[in-house]
Order: C-alpha cells, then structure tokens, then sequence
C-alpha cells in the first residue's frame, strides 16, 4: 500500500514503503476506533481552562516555559496521589502526547536496538524506523499473552538498548503483573520502557514503583485515554532523574505550547471529575464482553477501556465495513479474524452491540 513517490524526492530510503499512521477519522453514530474516553470535560473544567487560555492569550509574544516546570510538578503530584510515591518534577517529563515521549526516547537512547511482544502498539516499530533504531519484533504465545520466560530469553539474545512492554496491552487488552515486570526489569539490558497508557483502567499497580529499586525503567503515560484530555495532547514519562536530563537533549526548544501546558495544569485540578467514568467504563466493559460472548464470539480478556474479539464469519474488513455502514466506526488493527472496539457510553455501546448482531444475522 506504499505510495509511489516521485523519484526526485530525496525522501530517505527507509521511509519509502511506509504508510502514514491513519486509524480512519470518519463520521459516525458511534466512534468506538481510537480508545478515547467518551465523556467530555465538564462545563465547568470548560469554562476554568476557557478563564486560563484567556490570561495567557495576552501573553503569547513570549515563548512558554521551556522546561513545562509546573506542569511537571502536577504531575508529579498527580502519580504521587495515584501510586503512593514521591516523585518531583525532575522525575517527569511531558510531551505533546505519548506518542512525543517514544520519539524521544528513541532519540535519546536508540543507539542500540529495540524490541517489542506483537502484536501491540504499531507506533513503537513505527516511530523506531522513522528515528532509524533497528526493531526487533518480539513473539507472543498464540494466544497474545506475554511469556514471560520467553520474552527474558529474546531480551537476552537481543541485546536492545531498548525493551517496549504495553501493559494493559493495545491492541489485546491483557495486563502483566508487577512481579513479571520486574522480573523482566532484573533481565533488560538497557530501558525497560513500560508504556501505561491505559494503566487507570487496570487493577495492576503502575511500574512507576519500581522505578527507585530499578532505575533502568521508565514509565510512559497519558492524559489521552482514562484522563479525557485527547485532544490537548499531553504525554508524560515518569522516571529517574537522569533519563528526565536526556530529554533535555533532544526535545524541540519550547516544544509544549503556553497554551498545552496552561490547560494540562487545569485538567490535572480537576482530576478526580476527570477519572471519575473509569469505574463506569470498566463495568461497561465486562457487560460488553459477556454481550459479545453471547453473540457466540470470543473475546479477550481486557484491563483497559477496549476489547479485542473474533469468531465471526466475515473477514475483518468486511465486518468493519458493514458495522461502518450501520453508523458504528471500529478498528480494524490488521489481524486476521480480530477486530477492537473502543468502550463508548451507554447509547453507543448499544448501537454497536444491535448492528452488530444485525451484521452477525443474530437475534438478541
Ligand atoms: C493511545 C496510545 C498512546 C498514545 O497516546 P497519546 O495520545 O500520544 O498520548 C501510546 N501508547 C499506547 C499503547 C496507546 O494505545
């Protein structure tokens, strides 16, 4: 599906058979595709980010605090209150969404190697070669559940200056424990980047714990999934100090607009209005998983605000295409036979489970 690029383009050889990242952005009923938080901000963090925007708007002659210092601090305080730890600001990073913090640490670290357990993330392969890292794709039992044992044993043979483990991982929804963290932690050369990005919705606790027995792990998170703040692309990486210094190095200057950091510090005020549907969620995700299974498919077990399943007749496209028809938008994630749906609110997550029956030619 590469494009054809004219041969007077000097884009770099590398880059000549990718595909843009391009989860479909299209009108729907019910847009289930992107693993965002379908409950928007309430008026009142509206009008408290609207009442900030507006003081800083008059000042935005002036570069933003490049180091995003009390953002920083927030956060600091926002994974100190959640994880019972003691963090400080240069303990954090943040970033114009996650998907920044990967880039860095590719930029920072990726002299070396990388690995990661597919399928998960696509972006991490992907932002690896757009950063030239050589990506080792790392196997899964055949069920997608992580062996633990021998993930360590391809970690060993690998040698990467970089391990990515997703946890709850995306696409498929499964979690590893803590003590299987660490004992991938006790056996990674290099960062053991942990990428939490669904963490709010797991009953996991965060690998932000171990980072002062291990100073080797890092821990990237978002305010783009649980904490519904999508669309002000806020990532954050939480580690020791000296991985916060090699941000430093290769970050863009003043790379967090004024605007970004002013309204991530409201939002992160209103945090516990903004975690508040991760319960809802939850159980709207064990009632959806019990629905799917009663339309005969199988689903796999999920910790995060997603779920994978199969078992149906149609290939995936056709699926999606036919779901797409009836106004519900899903996502594809290219494995044959699977499908994800994102957990929406009630309205959508009924819209989804009747046209999907419709589609399965299913009574319900
Ligand atoms: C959604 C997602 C991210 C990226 O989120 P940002 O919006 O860039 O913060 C990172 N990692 C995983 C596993 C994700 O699913």
């Amino acid at each position: 599906m590469s494009q054809d690029w004219p041969s007077w383009l000097p884009l770099r050889g590398n880059l000549r058979e990718l595909s843009a990242y391009g989860a479909p952005q299209l009108p729907a009923d019910a847009v289930l595709n992107t693993n965002e938080n379908p409950y928007a901000p309430s008026p009142e963090l509206a009008q408290a980010i609207a009442a900030r925007v507006l003081t800083i708007a008059s000042t935005l002659n002036r570069y933003p605090d490049r180091d995003a210092l009390a953002l920083r601090t927030k956060l600091a305080e926002f994974v100190n209150n959640l994880s019972a730890t003691s963090f400080t600001s240069k303990n954090i990073w943040a970033a114009n969404g996650s998907n920044e913090i990967i880039q860095s640490l590719f930029l920072a670290f990726g002299g070396g190697s990388a690995i990661g357990f597919t399928p998960s993330y696509s972006m991490h392969p992907l932002i690896a070669r757009v950063c030239q890292v050589a990506w080792t794709n790392g196997s899964r039992r055949a069920d997608y559940s992580l062996d633990i044992d021998s993930a360590v044993a391809q970690i060993q043979s690998s040698k990467p200056s970089l391990t990515f483990i997703t946890t709850p991982n995306n696409p498929t929804g499964s979690a590893v424990t803590l003590e299987e963290i660490e004992k991938l932690a006790i056996n990674t050369p290099g960062l053991l980047v942990v990428d939490e990005a669904y963490a709010e919705f797991s009953d996991e606790a965060s690998a932000v714990t171990l980072i002062e027995k291990y100073p080797h792990v890092v821990v990237i998170r978002t305010m783009s999934k649980a904490f519904s703040f999508a669309g002000a692309r806020v990532g954050y990486l939480v580690a020791h100090p000296s991985v916060i210094d090699a941000m430093f190095l290769v970050r863009l200057p003043y790379h967090l607009s004024a605007l970004t950091q002013a309204a991530a510090e409201v939002a992160l005020d209103f945090s516990t209005e903004l975690l508040a549907t991760v319960d809802q969620l939850r159980s709207a995700r064990n009632q959806m998983a019990q629905e799917l299974e009663e339309l005969g498919l199988t689903v796999l077990p999920s910790s995060a605000n997603f779920l994978l399943f199969a078992g149906f007749e149609q290939s995936s496209p056709e699926l999606w295409q036919a779901l797409l028809d009836r106004g519900v938008l899903i996502r594809d994630v290219g494995l044959l036979g699977y499908l994800r749906v994102t957990i929406g609110n009630v309205a959508e997550n009924k819209k989804f489970i009747d046209s999907l029956s419709a589609c399965l030619g299913v009574e319900i």
